[in-house]
C-alpha cells in the first residue's frame, strides 16, 4: 500500500483533532490529476480550520490546507502531464476536498493553474491564497476605473497576508498607500513594503457615522465589520472599496449614505470560486508586478510540523505577512 505523510483532521466530541499520519494514496478523493505537493501556506482560513474556530471543514476526515504548489505525478487531464509545475488555490480544497497539508493531493485538473513563468513553487505559495486575493482586489479597483492619480488607497489588516501583498502591489503601481494596522511596531515593515502613511486601526474599528470626512478614493479591506463601514463612510465621491475579509467580523454595520450620496461602490472579492480566466489574469499580474525582494521580506518559512501552532497564531492576529509551509 502506498502511503504519504499528511496532517489529518477528525471531528472529536470536544472539537477538531489533528494528527500527522501515514495516509493511504488509495483514500485520496476523486480527481484526474495527482500532484506531489512541495509547498503550501498558512492562510487565515487555514487557521480557522486547524483551530476549529469556524466551520471551514465540511467533510471528515479532512486534510486541511487550502492552497498548494507542486509537480504533477500522474494525469488523465488533457491540460497537464507528469512533471508539470502547478498551483492550486480554493475550489473547496481543505474544506470539502482533501487539502494541501500532505505530500500528495488528487484534484480536478480544471482547478489547477500552471505555475506562472517567473515564479518558483515557494514564491507562488509565499503569494498563496492571501496574495492572490490581494491581486483580485487590485484588479477589481482597476476595473472600476480607479488609478493612483485619483487619490490615496487605504489597506486594512495591513501587516497580515492580504494586506502586506496589497501594499506591495499598490505601491509598485504608484498609489499613495495608507496602511491601517493594530501593530504600531510593524511600521518600518509596512513602510518597507511601500506604505506612505500608517494609521492605527482603532481609528476605524469602532461604530462610525453614516458619512465621514473624505479620506481615500479606494480601499482593500481584509477586516469587515465596523472597519469596512468606516472605510465606506470616508471614501471620496465615486470611489470604491474592495472587500475580501472578516478579521474583525462578518457583520457590516453600515448605512447606505456613501452609496446614494457619494456614489461609492462596494466591490465583493472571492478567491475560492473565482473563474479560471480571472485566475490566470491574476497569477500573470502577480508574476509580472510583485517585487520579489518585497515578497521575500513578507515571507516566513516553516516545516509541515509547525502548521498547527502557526494556525493558532494567525487567528490571534500574531502572524506577520505570509507563511510558506515546506511539505518535505
Ligand atoms: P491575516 O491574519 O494574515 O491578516 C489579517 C489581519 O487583520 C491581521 O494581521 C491584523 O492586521 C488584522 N486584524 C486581525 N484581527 C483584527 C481585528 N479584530 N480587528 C481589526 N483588524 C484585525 O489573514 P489573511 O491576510 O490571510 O486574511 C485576511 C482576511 O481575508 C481574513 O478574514 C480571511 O478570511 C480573508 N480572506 C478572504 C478571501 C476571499 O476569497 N474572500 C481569501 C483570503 C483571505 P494588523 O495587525 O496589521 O492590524
Amino acid at each position: 500500500m502506498t502511503t504519504f505523510k499528511a496532517l489529518v483532521a477528525t471531528k472529536g466530541e470536544s472539537g477538531t483533532n489533528l494528527a500527522f499520519t501515514d495516509f493511504a494514496e488509495a483514500d485520496l478523493m476523486e480527481g484526474d490529476v495527482t500532484v506531489r505537493v512541495t509547498h503550501s501556506t498558512v492562510n487565515y482560513k487555514d487557521g480557522l480550520a486547524v483551530t476549529g474556530k469556524a466551520p471551514v471543514v465540511r467533510r471528515w476526515p479532512m486534510i486541511p490546507g487550502i492552497d498548494f504548489a507542486g509537480r504533477v505525478e500522474s494525469s488523465s487531464h488533457p491540460g497537464f502531464k507528469p512533471g508539470d509545475l502547478v498551483v492550486l488555490n480554493g475550489w473547496g480544497t481543505g474544506e470539502t476536498h482533501l487539502g494541501a497539508y500532505a505530500q500528495k493531493s488528487r484534484v480536478k485538473g480544471d482547478w489547477l493553474v500552471p505555475l506562472p513563468a517567473g515564479l518558483n513553487p515557494d514564491q507562488a505559495m509565499a503569494i498563496g491564497t492571501a496574495g492572490f486575493t490581494a491581486m483580485l482586489c487590485v484588479l477589481a479597483l482597476e476595473k472600476h476605473g480607479l488609478k493612483p492619480a485619483d487619490g490615496p488607497v487605504v489597506v486594512t489588516g495591513a501587516a497580515g497576508g492580504v494586506g502586506s501583498v496589497a501594499i506591495a502591489l499598490l505601491a509598485k503601481a504608484g498609489w499613495h498607500v495608507i496602511a491601517s494596522t493594530g501593530r504600531a511596531e510593524e511600521g518600518d515593515y509596512l513602510k518597507s513594503l511601500g506604505a506612505a502613511e500608517i494609521i492605527d486601526r482603532n481609528e476605524l474599528s469602532g461604530p462610525g457615522r453614516p458619512l465621514g470626512k473624505e479620506r481615500w478614493i479606494a480601499g482593500v479591506d481584509a477586516v469587515g465589520s465596523h472597519t469596512l463601514a468606516n472605510l465606506l463612510s470616508m471614501t471620496r465621491y465615486g470611489g470604491a472599496i474592495a472587500a475580501c475579509g472578516l478579521a474583525q467580523g462578518m457583520d457590516l454595520p453600515a448605512s447606505v449614505a456613501p452609496f446614494i450620496l457619494r456614489g461609492v461602490s462596494l466591490l465583493g472579492v472571492d478567491s475560492v470560486m473565482c473563474p479560471k480566466p480571472r485566475r490566470l489574469e491574476a497569477w500573470a499580474r502577480l508574476a509580472a508586478d510583485l517585487d520579489r525582494d518585497k515578497l521575500a521580506v513578507i515571507t516566513t518559512t516553516i516545516p509541515l510540523e509547525s502548521v498547527i501552532e502557526t494556525g493558532k497564531a494567525i487567528v490571534e492576529g500574531k502572524v506577520r505577512g505570509r507563511v510558506v509551509v515546506e511539505i518535505g
